[in-house]
């Protein structure tokens, strides 16, 4: 099998799926999701590809098993980041038991895993039904997933009873993630000559106090009680934006920052950290105004330890349970009410130049997930 699973690796990264959200490289995942689909309508498993927009498409399939009353759910990202500063992102090239290219890692090796998997039970009926399912734009704001969510689960003659999402988990049971939710505080001032502030409104000298209070903020998640497998809740300030020229007293600011979320924070705390920004602002000397919102959001994800996840852990070898610090789709099924945990094998530099995944690490994850799934 290990052959088999380096040539569909190969052809895989041979594609060009670059997010095209994130870099000019992009063509989009369209010709990576008809080549899954292919490969699936060539084992008579019924597959489908889903548009999402120009040059973005899902690919799913469902493999009817023994019992169709349960569905185990398998998925992927077909999208990986841009390829800047790589010397051959779309050739796999192998050094011992590294195989480099863009994507190997994050995460066609865990697309990879699904493949192998439909070829070997598409010769060996499962003894339940398995949706494989390939997603675009995970890397960026989750086009993929959310389409998979309202156009495809609602197809499915029961709700899978478990989602595994083939992350680089370096073999570890990814039971839990972070979610992240991004925010934006705008100060308004007035223009003025820079010789004669007192005709202005400094917009930037606030600002001041929201990093001040962030940094507060920050400091006590820092010693709340930490989650056993994700630690503390952060925040960062990622954004700093404002003025029009060094001799103008500025007359907008703004400032946005990231705050990563753990499973059970509520949303009752992350609006009072909000007011707690927008009141220190509103306190700083000066006539400006301020104004905040939340602009964009993302649940964390927390499965229990229930014996179906023990079971996929004493087929790995008896891996141990981790939390990923990265956020990641599997939130999103969680969401819709399928548990969701992450398993994938391991490697190095996922988002950097020197992506490689592990030979020996992808086959074990395939012969872990063949095991799991035999048992089932
Ligand atoms: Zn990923």
């Amino acid at each position: 099998m290990k052959q088999e699973l380096i040539h569909i690796l190969t052809d895989l990264v041979a594609i060009n799926s670059v997010n095209p959200g994130l870099s000019k490289a992009g063509q989009g995942e369209h010709e990576i999701a008809e080549f899954i689909h292919h490969y699936f309508r060539k084992l008579n498993i019924p597959s489908n590809i889903h548009s999402i927009q120009v040059d973005r498409s899902n690919t799913t399939a469902l493999l009817e098993g023994k019992n169709p009353a349960k569905i185990l759910l398998m998925n992927g990202h077909i999208d990986t980041v841009g390829i800047e500063g790589m010397k051959e992102p779309f050739t796999l090239r192998k050094d011992e038991d590294r195989l480099y290219g863009r994507g190997t890692y994050d995460m066609l090796a865990g697309c990879t895993v699904q493949m192998g998997l439909a070829k070997y039970f598409s010769q060996n009926p499962p003894p339940l039904s398995l949706a494989f399912t390939f997603v675009a734009d995970e890397e960026n704001l989750s086009m993929g997933m959310e389409h998979l969510v309202d156009h495809f689960l609602p197809t499915l003659p029961v709700k899978p009873f478990l989602g595994i999402f083939m992350e680089p988990t370096e073999e570890a049971i990814g039971i839990s993630h972070k979610g992240y939710t991004w925010y934006e505080l705008k100060i308004e001032g007035l223009a003025a000559h820079g010789s004669r502030p007192e005709e202005g409104i400094n917009a930037i000298f606030p600002l001041a106090s929201a990093l001040q209070e962030l940094d507060m903020i920050n400091q006590e998640l820092s010693k709340e009680t930490p989650h056993p497998y994700l630690g503390h809740a952060t925040l960062h300030p990622g954004l700093v934006q404002g003025g029009s020229a060094q001799s103008v007293i500025a007359a907008e600011a703004t400032l946005n920052w990231e705050r990563r979320t753990l499973p059970g924070e509520s949303q009752e705390k992350l609006d009072s950290e909000l007011n707690r920004v927008k009141i220190a602002v509103e306190n700083a000397q000066g006539d400006h105004q301020v104004s905040v919102k939340q602009l964009f959001s993302r649940p964390p994800n927390e499965a229990g330890d229930d014996e179906i996840i023990q079971k996929l852990c004493a087929a790995a070898g008896g891996k141990k349970y981790d939390g990923m610090s990265y956020w990641a789709d599997s939130a999103l099924a969680s969401k819709a009410g399928i548990p969701s945990i992450l398993f994938g094998p391991a490697g190095h530099g996922a988002h950097a130049i020197d992506e490689w995944v592990s030979e020996k690490s992808l086959v074990n994850c395939y012969e872990a997930m063949k095991k799991f799934i035999l048992e089932l």
